[in-house]
């Protein structure tokens, strides 16, 4: 089918590029033009701006930064909204559901129907199309393009109401950024006693500790201290904010979120929000006294 594509980043440029190879058409846009570079090389078209893409086909998907991004790209001025062609918008992008909900009230305004379809599994899991596709919105809409969006991954179809699949895509993380910041703290304590990172991590993960960050992130980011992961610190202190804000807009308790959370602040604070989220350890490392894996 003809797809639009707008963002073209870490998650983006992969996604876009299986859709290609599943021999979709796609018309592209990024303000970045080394981001678009790639794709139009593969046989992309360019587009101008959000506006313009939407004037060209029905169906628009995007995997942008920032809540503010998404919804400038949706609704703001050159927006999706204006396009002549589109009927349906597919967010790919974390926004949280309170964005996801805002967002699809003004393109209903103008017969278009917003899909949120948040995504997990990184940069590995786009390149390969073994990603978690949570999906929530109007069936009909959802049935037209599921099997575009099963090129990324497996679909899972959440709920009709939009925002549903941003709640889950938040728990989702919530537990990610939690791995990462208390498999950090574990190793830190190990280490800091006297025994070998690597040995850790294999330990845990042959045992009832392991989790995506212990058989992931450690062995091919942190232990060869590469820090190089593919996921921003911002984009992951967004997902964890997002969490707090909803379990508290819930009345659910948060305490445990609320201190991986501190721990996302901290490492976004001193690292920087361009950083790779991996930088979660280099901030325990520096409280700890000690260095995790290899000797810079
Ligand atoms: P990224 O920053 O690498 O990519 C975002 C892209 O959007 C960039 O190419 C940027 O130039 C482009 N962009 C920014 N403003 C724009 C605008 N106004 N119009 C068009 N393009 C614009 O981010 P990413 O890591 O690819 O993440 C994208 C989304 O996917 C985020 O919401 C993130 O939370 C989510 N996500 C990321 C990962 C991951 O591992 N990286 C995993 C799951 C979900």
């Amino acid at each position: 089918m003809d797809i639009g594509f707008i963002g073209l980043g870490n998650m983006g440029q992969p996604m876009a590029r299986r859709l290609i190879e599943a021999g979709h058409k796609l018309i592209v846009y990024d303000t970045r033009n080394d981001a678009v570079a790639p794709l139009v090389a593969l046989g992309a078209k360019l587009a101008s701006s959000p506006q313009d893409v939407a004037d060209r086909v029905e169906t628009v998907m995007a995997s942008l930064p920032s809540l503010q991004i998404s919804e400038k790209v949706a609704t703001g001025e050159g927006g999706v909204i204006h396009g002549k062609r589109i009927k349906r918008f597919i967010d790919l992008s974390t926004t949280g559901s309170r964005v996801a909900a805002k967002i699809a009230a003004a393109l209903a305004k103008n017969n278009i129907v917003q899909i949120d379809s948040p995504v997990s599994g990184g940069v590995g899991g786009a390149n390969k199309g073994t990603l978690a596709v949570m999906v929530s919105g109007p069936k009909a809409d959802i049935d037209v393009v599921k099997d575009a969006l099963a090129v990324f991954g497996k679909v899972f179809v959440i709920g009709d109401k939009p925002g549903m699949a941003q709640t889950m895509k938040l728990a989702n993380n919530f537990l990610s950024a939690t791995a990462m910041a208390a498999t950090a703290e574990a190793v830190a304590l190990g280490v800091k006693a006297g025994l070998d990172a690597a040995v850790m991590i294999d330990v845990i993960n042959a045992g009832s500790g392991r989790s995506t960050a212990s058989d992931g992130k450690f062995p091919q980011a942190i232990l060869p201290r590469t820090f190089n992961y593919g996921f921003a610190t911002a984009l992951m202190l967004k997902d964890v904010r997002l969490c707090v804000a909803e379990a508290r807009a819930l009345d659910v308790p948060n305490h445990v979120m609320s201190a991986v959370l501190d721990q996302w602040e901290l490492t976004n604070t001193e690292f920087g929000g361009d950083s790779d989220f991996t930088a979660i350890v280099k901030m325990i490392e520096r409280r700890a006294g000690v260095v995790v894996g290899k000797k810079p």
